[in-house]
């Protein structure tokens, strides 16, 4: 059963057409860009200030770039089309946790992409944004009784971590039949990237079940061979920091498993891999590398089988759909030396780039200047930390960065900062959550006017009271 099939019991025209549209046969043309990216950039930093988006009553935002991230999606959507037999069914899931917006969620089912979802959080996301179960895909190590059993009464496609698991599945299934297109994930084992922290591959790794350790690869095509309701297999060996020919290896090694199962099923039992994320980002320049078509070419080069059309596909891609399209846009309030080094205090710091500001070797950032009126600083540049807010020194996005000397009331600029920045909050010093605002130009004004859409107020200080015990007072004295 592919996912076309599936298609065609569902009822509802809209989900179908949507459905139409996201495993569509033609190759989706990627959007136009009339703008490069680092150009519609300036026009929004510019616009922010003169729109009072970020001031001094207001430090700082964060702003994401609405026709990259069309183009994005149009982009990978246009690389699997190209490699994959006409027909091949393909759901890309936008990883949710790299940006758990609704609007972003809801802008990119629009552009045909599903969700990949890991908590029931993530869930609910997805579904507020209006994605259908059948685009939508729970994967997370630690699913509880409950999450497994709405996910199967919702078809949501599902797949088991492990064994213990998949006995858990095994009584649901029992218990209530499911439309649920369930699957195993595995872990190749093909090895580590650059960042430990992110490598899902390694011998080791807390994730899937273990395809080298003794006895598991028999394990899950005996798993299979006992339950023809499993029809997937699911591998996410990528990451940042991953060289893409690992990345492959993986979804190599994952294919191999599917064909072996369905050799010995003697039917195709596995009708879809689903091959995770994990394509890396560059953080060094604007340049998109590797880029989705990159990825996908390599597979169509090492894994043609897999490509073919007997196998539908489903993508997991989060922060190579994101990063690129996100700024963080902060005042700097003021500016010190110490030490012979200039330092720029701005509003940006922990609280919303997190990873660098506590593992920067692995997570360095681009920070480009802007003058108080929203322009591009020009001058010769000089070393300078820019540092946040919070009360730690550690708290810096840069150390000795090279930039034009800033000024009180500039602003930087935090590129690239779309997924896991400052959709991830960190609430250090009771900082409150930046609001986050769309942008795009506005071909109806003249001039290239940029026009911005909220997708999430700042936070108030109302509510980091109330979040923080303000309506439990008195709720220890009690005790
Ligand atoms: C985090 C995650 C992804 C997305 O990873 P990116 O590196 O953001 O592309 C996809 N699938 C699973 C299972 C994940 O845990």
């Amino acid at each position: 059963m592919g996912l076309d099939d599936r298609t065609d019991r569902r009822s509802d025209e809209d989900e179908t057409d949507q459905l139409t549209r996201v495993l569509g046969q033609a190759a989706p043309q990627a959007a136009p860009q009339v703008t490069p990216a680092s150009d519609r950039r300036d026009q929004a930093v510019r616009a922010a200030v003169e729109q009072g988006v970020v001031s001094p009553a207001t430090p700082l935002a964060g702003l994401l770039d609405v026709a990259g991230i069309r183009a994005g999606a149009a982009a990978l959507r246009a690389a699997f089309a190209e490699v994959t037999a006409p027909g091949t069914p393909v759901l890309h899931a936008f990883a949710v946790k790299a940006t758990p917006l609704v609007p972003v969620l809801r802008l990119l089912h629009d552009a045909g992409i599903g969700a990949e979802v890991a908590s029931p959080g993530e869930l609910a996301l997805a579904r507020a944004a209006g994605i259908p179960p059948a685009h939508t895909v729970l994967d997370s190590p630690a699913k509880t009784p409950a999450e497994l059993r709405e996910a199967l009464a919702l078809g949501i496609a599902v797949n088991a971590d492990n064994p213990q698991e998949l006995a858990r599945i095994d009584a649901l299934v029992q218990s209530a039949p499911t439309r649920s297109p369930v699957g195993i994930r595995v872990n190749p084992q093909v090895g580590g990237g650059a960042i430990e922290a992110l490598s899902t591959a390694t011998a080791t790794s807390k994730f899937g079940v273990p395809l080298r350790d003794e006895g598991a690869r028999e394990w899950v095509v005996r798993a299979c061979l006992d339950r023809p309701w499993l029809t997937r297999l699911h591998a996410h060996s990528g990451s940042q920091g991953m060289p893409l020919e690992l990345m492959v290896g993986g979804v190599a090694a994952t294919y191999e498993l599917a064909e072996e199962i369905n050799a010995r099923a003697g039917r195709r039992q596995i009708d879809t891999v689903d091959i995770g994320g994990g394509l890396p980002v560059n953080f060094a320049s604007d340049e998109q590398t590797p880029t989705h078509a990159d990825y996908a070419r390599l597979l169509a080069r090492e894994v043609p089988g897999l490509l073919d059309g007997r196998y539908g596909l489903v993508t997991e891609f989060g922060r190579s759909l994101l990063a690129k399209h996100g700024t963080l846009l902060a005042r700097v309030e003021y500016v010190k030396s110490a030490g012979g080094r200039g330092i720029a205090l701005t509003h940006a710091g922990v609280q919303v780039a997190t990873r660098t500001v506590y593992a920067p070797e692995s997570w360095p950032l681009r920070i480009a200047a802007y003058d108080a009126k929203g322009r591009p600083k020009p001058g010769p540049a000089t070393g300078q930390d820019i540092a946040g807010p919070a009360c730690f020194a550690g708290d810096l996005l840069a150390r000795d960065r090279a930039l034009p000397p800033l000024e009180q009331g500039d602003y930087v600029a935090v590129l690239d900062t779309g997924a896991y920045y400052f959709a991830h909050h960190y609430s250090y010093n009771s900082l409150a959550r930046p609001g986050i605002h769309g942008f795009a130009a506005d071909a109806r004004a003249a001039g290239g006017a940029v026009r911005f859409s909220t997708v999430r107020e700042q936070q108030r200080v109302e509510e980091i009271v109330a979040e923080s015990g303000g309506g439990a007072r008195d709720a220890l004295r009690e005790l």
